[in-house]
């Protein structure tokens, strides 16, 4: 233990890098950044820059040249001999105005002026190598495995002159640079600080972990969970900040904890990561780090195979933890008894023992989507309240329902009556018909492929908007392409866009001509009419598919109702009698990216 009389650990490197430049220097290299070639820089760069310029990766102070790349990749090391197990690169496409022995402009996606890069490297990397190194895989499953094949192929690097941190305007009060934690950290008068990385809302396990860890090394906790980027799908940093606030608030000792948010973009490299965020915290003041079971791991690979062993990211921190001079709080998996009302290590609880604990899935499945309360137990009322609030019961969330089919195949006949029947059970409906939307919000386009397309982009990001507020949007258009309808697809989160296949025959649709549209292409008075003279792609997975010849507009639109009754989206209270009629097909689970 370290004495009170003690100061912090210093930083790696013995003091924090800072790339900010100097006051009185500021204006003159601002007026002379305006004469440079510019690049813009991805989220994810952001935050590397934010970092680099606070000194939050010291000893590192530019996105890394060649030689340290190389051997960052080899042996986890700087070329200086330091410990840095994760490549900090910038990443650049081939056609960017970029040369050597110049100075170039980094901005951000609006164009605002960061920092002033001296190029002193250009080069090219190796995905499959870095991939195979970092993350142990190839795989596309890894999230920054996929994400990396839509990188340049070239980084540069060079000495970084800061001009201005990326502003942001969230939680102001809780951005704290590594100085400024460091500062705060002193007033609290312990040496001893142990970080807790995270990028999950806090629940009472990790409560737990926390209080144990605290107890363990009796000092002050540094709550610092990151809110750059984490693995798609997670949790937003918006809830989740207010969750930490709630709790730091109302549960722990105030004398014993300091809650500051980390803009680092996780790259869920499993154990490096855990040894990069232990080098990251000790900047920040931390001389030991929590680390549990799967830290910072992506979860399972496309074949159900986990990434990396529970406990390696333990281990390894373990192996280096000297040289880094941070201490590892090491966790097992912890369960909790809910006859003795208290957790425990799983290893602990021998098989006789009633144990109980919620997945992340089960949170999402079978409480916030069902608007059921997270058990007490399990989660802390302030946090089960906001966690409620941000992610409403599937019933209160959006929905879109796609059709899609030749003209005159019954799309808007079945979409007016199932509108009919979502509002009888209290649903809010917007219809998008094709031909409403082509007199208002597309009037003026044709039916080139090109026009269709903007077309049906159209209605998609309507669609999705109404949708991420909680609507209900029945859309009702021919969308004859299957890459189109995809795209769409991909704009809604997973499970929330429904595919509806009118499967009515070209033929039949001939045969009814509501608008006397297929005697006009039959004879050439129309051009490019989908099923005459232009294709129609059906889909190869969608949710539904009706047959509009064996069965009526009520019954097909009675069964989708009942479909999205069974997923959640109808409360099913409000709707007591729900039968499926008709020999209509219903198919496909949940979501299915059609090909
Ligand atoms: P990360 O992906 O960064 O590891 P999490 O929020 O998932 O973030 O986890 C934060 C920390 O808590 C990690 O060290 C993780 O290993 C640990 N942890 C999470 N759940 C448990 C659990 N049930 N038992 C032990 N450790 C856990
Ligand atoms: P779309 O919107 O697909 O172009 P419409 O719904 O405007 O098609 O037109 C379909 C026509 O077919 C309507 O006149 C409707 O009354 C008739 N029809 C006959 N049987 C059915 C059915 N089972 N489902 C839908 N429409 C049907």
């Amino acid at each position: 233990m370290t004495t009170l009389t003690q100061s912090l650990i210093q930083p790696c490197g013995e003091r924090l890098v800072d790339l900010m430049v100097p006051a009185d220097k500021f204006a003159e290299l601002n007026s002379y950044a305006k004469r440079l070639p510019s690049i813009q820089l991805s989220e994810r760069s952001l935050c590397d820059l934010e970092l680099l310029a606070t000194g939050a990766f010291s000893p590192l102070d530019r996105f890394m040249g060649r030689r340290d790349y190389e051997r960052v990749l080899d042996e986890m090391r700087l070329v200086n001999g330091h410990l840095f197990p994760i490549p900090i690169t910038l990443p650049i496409a081939a056609g960017e105005a970029v040369r050597l022995r110049q100075d170039v402009a980094l901005r951000n996606t609006h164009n605002d002026l960061l920092a002033i890069m001296s190029v002193e490297e250009i080069y090219e990397w190796d995905l499959e190598e870095t991939a195979q190194k970092v993350f142990g895989t190839q795989s596309l499953s890894h999230p920054l495995v996929s994400e990396m094949h839509g990188w340049g192929r070239l980084n540069i690097s060079g000495r970084l002159q800061v001009l201005q941190l990326p502003r942001h305007y969230d939680f102001r009060d809780l951005r704290l640079t590594p100085a400024q934690t460091r500062e705060l950290l002193t007033t609290y008068g312990r040496a001893d600080v142990v970080a807790f990385q995270t990028r999950n809302p806090l629940h009472r396990v990790h409560e737990e972990l926390t209080k144990r860890a605290i107890e363990e090394v009796d000092g002050v906790l540094l709550l610092h969970p990151v809110v750059g980027l984490t693995k798609p799908g997670d949790v937003d940093h918006y809830t989740r900040v207010r969750t930490y606030m709630a709790l730091a608030d109302r549960y722990y000792d105030r004398e014993r904890i300091v809650l500051s948010l980390l803009p680092l973009a996780m790259r869920m490299a499993g154990p490096r990561e855990a040894l990069w965020h232990a080098l990251i915290r000790r900047n920040y003041g931390a001389n030991s780090l929590i680390i549990g079971r799967d830290h910072a791991s992506p979860g399972i690979d496309f074949d159900g195979k986990p990434f990396y062993g529970p406990y390696d990211a333990q281990e390894l921190v373990e192996q280096y933890s000297d040289e880094l001079k941070i201490g590892v709080v090491p966790f097992r998996e912890l369960v909790y008894l809910p006859q003795e009302e208290r957790y425990v290590e799983s290893i602990k609880a021998d098989d006789q023992t009633v144990t109980a604990s919620i997945s992340g899935t089960q949170v999402r499945e079978q409480y916030l989507n069902k608007g059921n309360r997270l058990p007490g137990w399990f989660t802390r009322p302030e946090v089960a309240e906001i966690l409620a609030e941000a992610y409403p019961p599937l019933h209160q969330q959006g929905v879109c329902v796609w059709f899609t089919g030749l003209s005159a195949a019954g799309k808007s006949t079945t979409a007016d009556i199932l509108t009919v029947l979502l509002l009888e059970c209290g649903r809010q409906v917007t219809v998008l018909d094709g031909d409403v939307v082509r007199t208002h919000l597309s009037k003026g386009l044709g039916f080139s492929k090109e026009d269709r397309d903007i077309n049906i982009r159209r209605i998609g990001y309507v669609a999705s908007e109404i949708v991420r507020h909680g609507g209900v949007v029945l859309s009702a258009a021919v969308s004859p392409y299957r890459s189109t309808r995809n795209d769409i697809r991909n704009m809604m989160p997973r499970g929330h866009f429904i595919e509806v296949f009118v499967n009515t025959p070209l033929e039949v649709c001939e045969e009814r001509d509501v608008k006397g549209m297929y005697a006009k292409a039959r004879c050439g008075e129309i051009k490019n009419f989908t099923g005459i003279d232009d294709p129609y792609e059906p889909p190869l997975n969608a949710e539904i598919t009706l047959n509009t010849v064996a069965c009526t507009p009520e019954e097909n639109a009675r069964l989708i109702r009942d479909y999205l009754v069974r997923k959640g989206f109808i409360r099913v209270t409000n709707n007591p009698e729900c039968v499926i009629l008709g020999n209509a097909t219903v198919s496909a689970p949940d979501s299915i990216a059609a090909s």
